[in-house]
């Protein structure tokens, strides 16, 4: 056994290292050794700005006053720092690698990297850079091919990578320094979660999907992302859409149908024999019909043949209407046609609903309906709530038995269903239409941040409101479309 294992490191203490070298302190251990060469700053002993790698009493202090009998001068730039090759600094072996490795093929760098050899020629990030040219092969040899002009520098490159996440900080660091374009990390987040949900598909059902995605979806977040107008409602209503679309696509493939050759009946067999959400293929069947992918087709909302059909932003323009605060429609008024459209009740029932009904919370309301308790999500539960706040006092003579929710004129009666109806329809809110499309499935199938851009209000609002009640909704939905 040779007798420098048995040393001790004079810094560490620790006898099972290798050993860099022997200063005055003692034998110095190769990580002490590199702890020290990258301490700088200025040395409590001569005052001077250096590297600090001596020690006395537990103080950084320069090589002289150390007595260090080394100097970690750089032969070329006189830096004083960690030397990485003989004699040369980090930054220098850096600058001479860099040379090489973004040569253009004529001798010099290639005139688009100029910008990125500059930045990372900088003393600062030198040491950085240094480790990934020699720990990371992947992102080195893409660095030579797009200096070489054999890879492009744009963001597919490094998407298209085999390696992505190895080369990522190099689409980083292009954008970092200008040479690509940001992108928008949300977007982009869509595209992948697209690809990997088009592995598993017939390349026809990919084709027409991709295409879908880009021209309707991403095209219009693009736009949107520009203008500052993106909301996260945005994106996960193209997701939820792009979905259903496969979804869609997936069902045809069932009955043995091509798309080409897609049906009414087809359409029909789709919305009548799934939850309501399989409407959210309309926008899909829709821009495919469009463009010749599918044949023409109707794709109504909810499938109903006797009763008027009304499209899918009819509800939400009558949901629209009732929170209208320029709406000629009275609190009352603004609650019976919420209560109608959103859980689809009929108005006999709506206008016998009693106080008791109501449970308001601090952070939650919910109502009771049969044997159902239901969370009324914002904003809609504040129309109630300013609707409960505005009904008579019911400690006065006239209503001391007020228990209605929409209390009559006469004292004791609740307002008469005809009453209501006249009015929601003077204000333009066609009950038959209305009570055939509820809104339940937009409200209560549909994530709250698709309700929420519908209405253009704040997605987080909305979602802990949702999160609050979250357990009466499901309970609601399983029991209704079970
Ligand atoms: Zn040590
Ligand atoms: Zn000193
Ligand atoms: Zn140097």
């Amino acid at each position: 056994m040779r007798r420098a294992q048995q040393q001790v490191c004079a810094r560490c203490a620790r006898t099972d290292v290798r050993f860099a070298t022997t200063w005055p302190e003692g034998r110095i251990c190769r990580r002490c050794y590199q702890r020290a060469t990258r301490i700088h700053g200025t040395c409590p002993s001569c005052n001077t700005p250096r590297l600090l790698p001596g020690l006395i009493a537990g103080e950084p202090v320069c090589t002289d006053c150390a007595g260090i009998p080394k100097d970690f001068r750089c032969t070329r730039c006189c830096r004083e720092d960690e030397p990485d090759r003989v004699g040369l600094c980090a930054h220098c072996c850096l600058t001479d690698d860099l040379t090489v490795l973004l040569d253009d093929g004529t001798g010099k760098i290639n005139q688009a990297l100029q910008p990125l050899f500059a930045a990372l020629t900088s003393q600062k990030v030198a040491r950085s850079a240094r480790v990934w040219l020699i720990t990371n092969p992947a992102a080195k040899n893409l660095m030579r091919d797009i200096a070489l002009g054999e890879a492009l520098i744009a963001h597919e490159t490094s998407i298209a990578h085999p390696h992505p996440t190895t080369v990522a900080f190099l689409r980083e660091l292009f954008i970092e320094h200008g040479l690509l374009e940001p992108v928008h990390l949300e977007i982009e987040r869509f595209e992948t979660w697209l690809q990997k949900k088009l592995l598993d598909t017939t390349p026809e059902q990919s084709r027409l999907i991709k295409q879908y995605a880009r021209w309707v979806h991403i095209n219009r977040m693009q736009h949107l992302a520009q203008t500052g107008q993106l909301r996260k409602g945005t994106l996960l209503a193209a997701r939820q859409s792009t979905s259903v679309a496969l979804d869609f696509l997936r069902f045809l493939d069932e009955q043995n149908v091509e798309p080409a050759k897609c049906s009414q009946a087809d359409i029909d067999h789709w919305l009548s024999t799934g939850p309501t959400t399989r409407s959210l293929a309309r926008g899909f069947v829709r821009w495919a019909s469009q463009h010749g992918h599918i044949r023409l087709v109707d794709f109504p909302y909810r499938l109903a043949r006797t009763a008027p059909i009304i499209s899918q932003s009819q509800p939400i323009e009558l949901l629209r209407r009732t929170l209208d605060p320029d709406a000629k429609l009275t609190l009352s008024d603004r609650t019976a046609a919420l209560l109608l459209l959103l859980y689809g009740q009929p108005l006999t029932r709506i206008a016998a609903m009693k106080l008791s009904q109501i449970a308001l919370e601090v952070d939650s309301l919910t109502i009771r309906i049969t044997d159902d308790v239901l969370a009324v999500p914002e904003p809609f539960a504040s129309i109630v709530r300013q609707h409960l706040a505005d009904l008579p006092n019911q400690n006065t003579s006239a209503h001391r038995e007020q228990r209605w929710l929409f209390p009559g004129v006469k004292p004791g009666d609740h307002l008469n269903q005809t009453t209501i109806m006249n009015r929601l329809r003077n204000a333009g809110i066609d009950l038959r239409a209305a009570k055939n499309a509820s809104m339940r499935a937009l409200v209560l199938e549909i994530p709250a941040a698709i309700v929420a851009d519908s209405f253009g209000y704040s997605y987080q609002v909305t979602d802990k409101h949702r999160r609050h009640s979250g357990v009466t909704f499901s309970d609601y939905i399983s029991k209704r479309t079970n």
